[in-house]
This record gives C-alpha cells, structure tokens and sequence, in this order.
C-alpha cells in the first residue's frame, strides 16, 4: 500500500514537471507575433513548437492534430476554449473558457498549451531569450 502511494507521487511529480517544460519551451519560442492586431493574441503551442497565434477578437476554429492526439479549439466572442479532443483525461476541455492575459489551457496528454498572450509582453520576452542564449 504505501509502496503505491509512492508511486503515485512520483507520477504527479513528473507530470507536473512535463508541464513546467513544456510552458518553459513554449516561452522559448516567443516573438512569432502577427504584424497587425493590439491587444490579445491567442497563442498555440504543441509539443514545444508554436502551432500558431491568431488575434482573440477574430472568431475561429482551429483543429490541432499531432502525433500525440487532436484537439480543436474555438476563438469566440473574445475567448478562448477547447471545444474537442480525444485526449484520455478530458482535462483541457473542462477548463472551459479563458479570456485575458496570462490565462492558459494545458492538454497535458497531448503536449499542447493554449495561451492568451499581450503582443508586447511577446515582444520583450523575445528580448530576454536571446540574452539567454
Ligand atoms: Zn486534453
């Protein structure tokens, strides 16, 4: 029995240090900005690499197929959320909708991050990073 719970610990662990990576590498990969729309972009990330970014007052669908699984996620009326995936946990389409900055849906499954991110926020990180390297 306790023998297990250990285990499990060491599951959430991992899981949660997968995510702090892949938030990290996705941050990585700042300043891919659009040349026109202020204020609020939707950013997605998959598997580390950014998908895309669309503006979040422009409504859209977007489907999100990887090696790891599909998910589509819906711009509308100013938010964001999933709307499908086939990942196992379901997690990500029960976050439900986000709609200002810093607020983000993970589908921990199918390494995927939805971000709503500010364009100048992109544009300094962006900075930051090439400092890093
Ligand atoms: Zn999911």
């Amino acid at each position: 029995m306790e023998r297990k719970d250990r285990m499990l610990g060491a599951a959430a662990v991992a899981a949660a240090l997968l995510l702090m990576f892949l938030m990290d590498v996705c941050s990585a990969a700042r300043g891919y900005v659009p040349a026109d729309g202020a204020g609020w972009n939707v950013r997605i990330c998959a598997d580390g690499e950014v998908w895309g970014i669309w503006p979040l007052d422009q409504d859209r669908e977007v489907g999100v197929r990887t090696e790891d699984g599909w998910n589509k996620v819906c711009i509308r009326d100013g938010s964001v959320y999933m709307e499908e995936a086939d990942c196992p946990d379901g997690y990500c389409v029960r976050q439900g909708h986000i709609q200002s900055g810093l607020d983000t849906i993970v589908c921990l499954p199918h390494k995927l991050v939805v971000e709503i991110v500010d364009r100048g926020d992109g544009q300094q990180e962006e900075g930051a990073d090439v400092i890093a390297r």
